[in-house]
């Protein structure tokens, strides 16, 4: 099953991903996290990114495509996988039907979680993550069991610097001007399925699989 999980910052797209693609047993594959990888590796394409993510803007496309080109081209996408975080603009739209084209392959469904705008900036400023593994927790709601560490790791958590309220608000802003109307690309197939995300994360990854049929 080949899948993309869409929604603004904040709509609890790396943790439903992250889930499903267990249940699944599919590779999850988040930009976000691959970018954050090489960032903290202080590779030269991590600190051209690091540029634009620290002001929440995105990095630009021919760096996203060819990082995508080359991800699903590894042996482990064979299986099936989500794609967290990507495409966000209309370029990589494009580009991704001609790599998935070139493969034989397509996208089976696309899930939109939903969230109002204050939830999604109550929720940021409580979120802590993993530097490690990327997991997400929400302090007051999902917190993890030890304290400031990570459930599966014991690292530290850390507030990612992106979460910064002022940033929040840009990537709001972001994600309305150029990825909100990608979604559209994908109406046209009838494969887009919109979820609430505004419950526990057990309720809406139930709503999840209902969405997809399971
Ligand atoms: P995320 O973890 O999905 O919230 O992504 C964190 C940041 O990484 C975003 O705010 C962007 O700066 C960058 N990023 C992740 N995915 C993409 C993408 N598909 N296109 C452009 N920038 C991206």
């Amino acid at each position: 099953m080949r899948l993309l999980m869409a929604g603004s910052p904040g709509s609890g797209k790396g943790t439903h991903s992250r889930r499903l693609a267990n249940d699944l047993g599919i590779s999850h594959i988040a930009t976000g996290d691959l970018l954050r990888e090489q960032v903290a590796a202080g590779t030269p394409l991590g600190r051209e990114a690091k540029v634009y993510m620290d002001r929440g803007d995105y990095v630009p496309d021919k760096v996203m495509v060819d990082m995508i080109k080359h991800r699903l081209s590894e042996p482990d996408a064979e299986k099936g996988f989500i794609l967290d975080g990507y495409p966000r603009t209309q370029t990589q739209a494009t580009e991704l039907d001609k790599v998935l084209a070139d493969l034989g392959q397509q996208i089976d469904a696309v899930i939109i979680l939903e969230v109002p705008v204050d939830e999604i900036v109550e929720r940021l400023s409580a979120r802590r993550t993993c530097p490690s593994c990327q997991r997400a927790y929400h302090m007051r709601d999902e917190p993890p069991a030890d304290d400031e560490r990570c459930d599966d790791d014991s690292t530290p958590l850390e507030r990612r610097t992106d979460d910064e309220p002022d940033t929040v608000r840009h990537r709001l802003k972001v994600y309305a001007d150029r990825t909100a109307g990608v979604i559209e690309h994908y109406d046209v197939d009838s494969i887009v399925r919109r979820v609430s995300g505004e419950a526990s994360v057990d309720e809406v990854a139930k709503r999840i699989h209902e969405a997809l049929g399971f």
